[in-house]
């Protein structure tokens, strides 16, 4: 019987660590990537193997303060300290990184880390609405298909971008479908559970495998049958790359969906299958309700959403210390939810270490006695 614990995903990125060394040894090149905008339907595209290189570990933190200020998101610390202290051997087995400008945090930590490894940085517009934001946005995927061309020595025709779109429409459908497992009254998954399955398992080598690994949860889930029902959480905010207030929040209710990257943010679009492709991929994947974005009204649709489709009983912020996008946007999604969707919302601002732990499990107890 499958277990969708720590030693499945261990077996996946260990399946997929030897399979990229492997190609990598053929000489694809292996593309390290810090953010759900990067269009891993280009990379592909050009034979590359994407790796997402975003660090939920707290072990490199104190070699990052050497070079950052302490007081920076967790995210850009550890990120920025795996490659430094050269204790990820993704980040090793990386050729070339391409980053996105996001947040200023992010954007000036890559200025760093172009010292360690090249940094092909997407100058990413940040008012969704605009034409001009979409025509610039494109014509930097042009610049990144130039780049990967050059880096490759292999042309991405159409042909291949459409393969590739395909592959992963597929892949974000079939997590989406893992997700809506958690949609009727009893949900089939728990909240770790479901952060397991949908994990990529690192280097993203083999998405015919991951599409029959996606299918064969679907498959164990339906079969096992219902988990124990609990008050229904909605888990929104930033990267779950810790998963300290997954833990907690699973000792007194079922996180029954995500909207944070890594969750339903990142693959609720799927990429037009019609049309030019570059194109396409533009359009969907400036269509991410992420924070850096001014006004960023998806992210309120979308939770919105959520809210009906999984029946949530109370939604839970997570804000990762010093991460003003979302810290700020947490006022008005909190006033959203709680006055318009009339459903309790709750915002836990933390970092990774677990000096809070005690502190956390106190406000989720009292918030979910109040459900
Ligand atoms: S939250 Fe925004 S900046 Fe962070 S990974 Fe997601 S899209 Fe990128
Ligand atoms: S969590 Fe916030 S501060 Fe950290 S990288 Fe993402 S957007 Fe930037």
């Amino acid at each position: 019987m499958l277990e969708l614990d720590n030693n499945y995903l261990d077996t996946v990125e260990e399946k997929h660590f030897s399979l990229a060394r492997e190609k990598k040894a053929h000489g694809a090149k292996v593309v390290g990537i810090y953010c759900a905008f990067t269009p891993k339907e280009i990379i592909t595209a050009a034979g590359a193997i994407p790796v997402a290189l975003c660090s939920g570990s707290s072990d490199s933190i104190p070699s990052a303060e050497e070079h950052l200020p302490r007081n920076l998101c967790p995210l850009i610390k550890a990120s920025y300290g795996s490659a430094l202290t050269e204790r990820c051997p993704y980040f090793y087995l990386a050729d070339i990184l391409v980053a996105d400008a996001t947040c200023d945090g992010k954007k000036k930590m890559y200025e760093l880390l172009s010292r360690i490894k090249e940094v092909h940085l997407l100058s990413l517009p940040q008012m969704p609405d605009l034409r001009s934001s979409y025509d610039q946005w494109l014509s930097e995927l042009y610049r990144l298909k130039e780049y990967l061309e050059n880096e490759t020595g292999i042309l991405i025709s159409d042909d291949k971008l459409w393969e590739s779109i395909k592959q992963y429409n597929r892949v974000r459908q079939l997590k989406r479908a893992i997700f809506e497992l958690n949609r009727g009254p009893i949900p089939l998954l728990s909240g770790s559970e479901i952060s397991i399955a949908v994990d990529s398992g690192g280097f993203e080598v083999d998405l015919p495998g991951d599409i029959d690994r996606y299918l064969q949860v679907i498959d164990f889930a339906k079969k096992r049958g219902g988990i124990r029902p609990r008050p229904r959480i909605l888990l929104t905010g930033c990267p779950t790359t810790s998963k300290k207030v997954l833990h907690c929040l699973e000792e007194y209710a079922n996180v029954v969906a995500f909207e944070n990257c890594g969750g339903l943010k990142s693959i609720i679009e799927s990429v037009d299958e019609t049309g030019n492709p570059m194109e396409a991929i533009a359009r969907s994947s400036l269509r991410l309700a992420c924070p850096c974005m001014s006004p960023n009204e998806l992210r309120y649709q979308l939770v919105a959403s959520l809210i009906k489709d999984y029946t949530i009983e109370g939604v839970v912020d997570l804000t990762w210390q010093a991460c003003h996008t979302y810290n700020i946007e947490s006022y008005s999604l909190g006033d959203f939810v709680r006055r318009e969707k009339g459903v309790p919302f709750l915002q836990i601002e933390t970092d990774y270490s677990e000096s809070d732990l005690n502190w956390i499990k106190l406000r989720i107890e009292a918030f979910i006695e109040m459900l």
